[in-house]
């Protein structure tokens, strides 16, 4: 029963705190702070509840995809909707 028990502990306990997180990219550990990977420079987030580092958020990715379609609808406008 130890092992049901360990398995329900798991599953309910709370959330586990860590010391470091590894790179979701390299698996490189580093400080739970970084925001950036030492080793190969990829951005990352929070630690998730296995101890790895969520992958960051390329908001300059999503800014440039909005602006090239709002371009893009406005040249359809200009060339064809006048
Ligand atoms: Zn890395």
């Amino acid at each position: 029963m130890a092992l049901l028990d360990f398995i329900r502990r798991k599953k309910k306990g709370p959330k586990p705190v860590y010391q470091a997180k590894r790179c979701p990219e390299c698996n490189e550990n580093m400080p739970l702070k970084a925001v950036r990977c030492p080793s190969c420079k990829v951005r990352v987030g929070g630690v998730d509840r296995y101890g790895k580092a969520r992958k960051g958020i390329g908001w300059f990715s999503y800014l440039f995809c909005i602006l090239s379609w709002v371009a893009f609808i406005y040249y359809i406008k200009w060339a064809f909707l006048q």
